[in-house]
């Protein structure tokens, strides 16, 4: 499954991770309806040899983000 490669260098070498702001980056959609906010972690890769950040992705199932 691992056919993930840096944009920048091609290196297969990746680092998986979160964004974080403290207390984590979060997502939060501009339509979200109801009371209780909904929102999700960003995950990113990064590049172990040329430092590039790629890859962002919702940790959470994005469909379930705006029901
Ligand atoms: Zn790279």
């Amino acid at each position: 499954m691992d056919d993930r490669k840096c944009p920048e260098c091609n290196s297969d070498e990746l680092i998986e991770g979160l964004l974080s702001a403290s207390m984590g980056l979060t997502f939060i959609p501009d339509d979200e309806k109801g009371f209780i906010k909904k929102s999700s972690l960003v995950s990113a890769l990064a590049c172990r040899k040329c430092g590039a950040v790629f890859g962002l992705r919702l940790k959470n199932k994005p469909d379930k983000l705006t029901d």
